[in-house]
């Protein structure tokens, strides 16, 4: 743990607002500072622009690239080499179908390779917690912080119809109170961003009538966070003859698939539009859901291609703007499907996925060899009264265990039901257990998964 973070961790509970404060101070400087202006502006003109100049952006920006890479990042130059390319080799963005795809793994062996000879300016370390709970380490440039704050205000606030210096809640997986605290408050105030930090590690159902009244005196005009730990609050709002009571503009979710259901629920109980969106901290993709409901994906933050990896498409993605680090074909392990290519009746014409649907590997198998991802699966689970959280977990290709977390409507038949269900979609040889449980667990970074299985990927 970095010394500022242990520091914040030893502290009473004013300092850590103090701190909190401080610590949003220093990122508002940063990210909106320096180039933050020129990228709004830029942004904001551009998502208009026909298809045919987005695509020509984009390759600019891909020449650009590869050109950085090839003459000052020891990894690419080195692949380069090695595949007889040259960068004039690679002139749009197809063309980097000619790499290879780069495994996490890969960067996570060697991150110094990927860093350039000569770094055009400060370099600012970062980690991603990830899915699987290994954090990689990375590196940013502050012009990359900002086009990054850029992007997330001209499409994704703004397309939701909030700005930043609302008064926002967020909920997502940073450790802002110690995992044994037992009594409120389980939130920190950062006022550099008119910023309530809510825990996503307390929201237990002895604790939620705490966080509800809390967000009913501070009435967020947005609230941000993971689809599951958002909808956790909205299933106690709803389940407590709470919706209604706290009303903010708009939900803001990333991080993990935003099944129907679930968004049926965020926006019942806070009387808004929910929108999804996905990016990474390796900044090597942006996608976003505009009012007309498409998550559009943002070309000139980075190109994204949907990869047969075997078990469906993933999303491998190149970063087009940090030459902190730069990330070519980077494999995401999510897995998401192509839009139909219709014109979005939002007036622009940027590209659009039709749905991103979690990692990649969350499957299970079934004896008869048929592998099932977490979106269809999900749906064995929409609509059940009282069923507040489940889990697929799988361990043997004969059996699945599903952990439920259930509420007082949950009916007492509501397990064979999920039985029929589930049957429906994994055949009949797979044995299934069900388990109720207090509290699903979440991984390292705060999220919730569907499916969890220690199954290969190759298996
Ligand atoms: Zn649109």
């Amino acid at each position: 743990m970095p010394p500022l973070e242990r520091l914040y961790h030893r502290s009473p509970v004013p300092v850590q607002h103090a701190m909190a404060t401080f610590y949003g101070m220093r990122e508002r400087a940063l990210r909106r500072g320096g180039s933050y202006r020129r990228h709004v502006a830029a942004l904001d003109r551009d998502q208009w622009l026909p298809a045919g100049e987005l695509e020509e952006l984009q390759n600019r920006r891909v020449r650009e690239m590869v050109r950085f890479c090839v003459s000052e990042v020891p990894h690419w130059r080195d692949l380069f080499a090695r595949l007889g390319l040259a960068a004039d080799d690679l002139g749009t963005a197809s063309d980097l179908a000619k790499l290879p795809v780069l495994e996490k793994e890969d960067v996570r062996a060697a991150p110094e390779r990927f860093v350039p000879d000569h770094p055009p300016a400060r370099l600012i370390p970062s980690s991603t917690g990830g899915t699987t709970g290994t954090p990689l380490r990375y590196f940013v440039t502050p012009d990359a912080v900002q086009f990054n704050a850029a992007i997330y205000d001209v499409r994704f606030r703004h397309w939701a119809g909030v700005r930043f210096g609302q008064r926002m809640a967020s909920i997502n997986g940073q450790v802002v109170v110690p995992a044994g605290q037992r009594r409120p408050p389980f939130w920190r105030h950062n006022l550099a961003f008119h910023q309530l930090y809510l825990s996503a590690w307390h929201l237990t159902p002895e604790h939620l009538p705490a966080y509800v009244e809390r967000l009913r005196r501070f009435q967020p005009e947005v609230v941000v966070g993971y689809v599951s730990t958002v909808h956790v609050l909205a299933r106690h709002l709803l389940e407590s003859g709470g919706a209604g009571s706290i009303t903010p503009r708009a939900v803001l979710l990333s991080s993990e698939a935003l099944y129907p259901w679930l968004r049926a629920d965020i926006e019942a109980a806070f009387g808004c539009r929910a929108y999804n969106g996905y990016s990474l901290g390796e900044l090597t993709a942006f996608v976003s859901e505009c009012d007309a409901g498409t998550l559009h994906v943002s070309p000139e933050y980075g190109v994204v291609e949907l990869v047969d990896m075997g078990a469906g498409t993933e999303i491998v993605s190149s970063g087009l703007f940090n030459r902190g680090m730069p990330l070519l074909r980077y494999r995401t392990g999510d897995a998401a499907a192509a839009g139909a290519g219709t014109p979005c009746s939002c007036g622009r014409q940027l590209p659009a996925l039709a749905e991103i649907t979690g990692r990649a590997d969350d499957r299970v198998e079934t004896p008869e060899g048929l592998r099932v991802g977490p979106a269809p699966l999900s749906l064995a689970f929409q609509g059940v009264p009282g069923l507040r959280q489940a889990q697929v977990v799988q361990h043997s290709v004969e059996e699945v265990t599903v952990l439920l977390v259930v509420g007082p409507g949950f009916d007492p038949d509501g397990e064979d039901r999920l039985r029929a269900e589930l049957a429906a979609r994994l055949g009949t040889g797979l044995r299934t257990v069900f388990e109720r449980v207090e509290d699903i667990p979440r991984t390292a970074a705060g999220k919730h998964r569907l499916v969890v299985t220690t199954l290969g990927r190759d298996h």
